[in-house]
């Protein structure tokens, strides 16, 4: 059994970065950038207004001064005006600065008569002024190869007119979900059946990360009809097989992607809940063999899965989200493998919650963070921990 960090880094090291692909900014969101990506224009393009107001020289502006309106500039031309001491330009939010203007004052601050305005309070240097450059610089990087694509980035890209960005191949995975118990949704339960719930679980977390998801298929515990599902589910980057990995005499997923020829890379993580957890390549497919019951499986897909899907993708950070909180119970972990409790994160606290146990789906329903705690160790309410998100 090697530990849930060896494994991650053995994974991860394993996988390989797709290759890259030009796309739409919009088709762009939530993917990782393939290049670094640099401004062309600078924020803002050209010294501005802030306000709907008039463009003064600022060193003519004590409270009460007199300034004539020599003229209107409107957003979206320049009309090359210039203002001289004494007088002023009507102005318009987002419209270029008249030359010979340093600071615009507000409409609110003057009292306006037919071609004059009288200033109701003093006017600073530079105010209301939005500078060219002061939020972004011509050749300033805007995108980090890696780096996920938010809304605000692609703002931020159609600001310096890029209407397509190279991101990081997607990864293509197909489930396979096995055990003789296991009834398809619509289906009448018999006795000792249940619905396959990790299918849809696993389908999500896939989406989540941005992988494509292929297909799903079911598969009783049988050799010859594991064998068929595994070789056509290989075209694909990656396989994750549901169940049927642990010791028991109808757990053939190990012995099934030998006698196919698979390399089984990992068998058996320190982690609570996911010990059976499995990693291999058959050609070249990666399969992620995960325990059955829906924690084990849902953990072992956060931290085994995601991290080689998102490297595949082209991501640099491979991590779930770490938030601090405040612990509201004391936990103590007794065992020799570190456990992952569930709870819930809410207003700064973090609450397990439900039975954690690997079978305990409704528990994990009702939570949103994680926190590891590693074998041996107590912690006492009220301490500050990291918790892991996922949602
Ligand atoms: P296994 O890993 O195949 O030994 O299964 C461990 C436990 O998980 C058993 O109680 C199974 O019934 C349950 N289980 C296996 N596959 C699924 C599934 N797709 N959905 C829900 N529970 C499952
Ligand atoms: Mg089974």
């Amino acid at each position: 059994m090697i530990s849930e960090a060896e494994a991650r880094a053995k994974i991860v090291e394993a996988v390989h970065r797709l290759p890259p692909r030009n796309t739409s900014i919009l088709e762009a969101l939530d993917h990782f950038a393939a290049e670094d990506y640099f401004a062309r224009v600078p924020l803002p393009a050209f010294d501005n207004s802030a306000m709907d107001g008039y463009a003064v020289t600022a060193s003519d502006c004590k409270a009460g001064a007199r300034l004539r309106v020599v003229g209107e500039q409107p957003a979206g031309v320049d009309r090359k005006l210039r203002v001289s001491s004494g007088a002023a330009v009507r102005i318009f939010t987002g419209a270029p600065m008249p030359r010979g203007a340093d600071a615009v004052v507000m409409q609110e601050d003057v009292t306006r008569t037919r071609d004059e305005i009288v200033l109701n309070a003093e006017v600073n240097l530079g105010e209301f002024v939005r500078k060219r450059g002061c939020d972004l610089s011509e050749g300033q990087r805007i995108l980090s190869k890696g780096e996920r694509i938010r809304s605000a980035t692609l703002g931020l890209l159609a600001s310096q007119d890029w209407a397509e960005v190279s991101i990081g191949g997607q990864a293509r995975a197909t489930i396979v979900s096995t055990g003789d118990e296991l009834a398809c949704s619509g289906q009448e339960l018999h006795p000792g059946q249940i619905y396959d719930s990790n299918s849809a679980l696993l389908q999500s977390l896939l989406k989540r990360c941005g992988a494509i998801f292929v297909s799903a298929q079911h598969c009783s515990d049988n050799a010859a009809t594991l064998r068929n599902a595994f070789q056509s589910a290989a075209k694909n980057e990656i396989l994750i097989v549901s169940g049927g990995v642990s010791v028991g005499q109808h757990d053939l997923v190990q012995s099934v992607l030998r006698s196919l020829g698979a390399k089984i890379d990992i068998w058996q993580v320190a982690i609570k809940p996911g010990k059976p957890f499995l990693f291999g390549r058959f050609g070249d497919c990666f399969v992620f063999g995960l325990p059955g019951n829906p924690v084990s499986a849902f953990m072992t897909f956060l931290q085994f899965v995601r991290p080689a899907i998102l490297k595949m993708m082209g991501a640099t950070d491979l991590n779930l989200q770490k938030v601090p909180a405040k612990l509201a119970v004391d936990l103590c972990n007794e065992g020799d493998r570190p456990h992952y409790i569930r709870g819930k994160l809410d207003n700064g606290n973090f609450v397990p919650f439900g039975r954690q146990e690997s079978h305990a789906l409704f528990g994990l329903s009702q939570s949103n963070a994680l926190l590891r705690v590693a074998p041996g160790e107590s912690k006492e309410q009220g301490t500050i921990v990291d918790v892991q998100m996922w949602d």
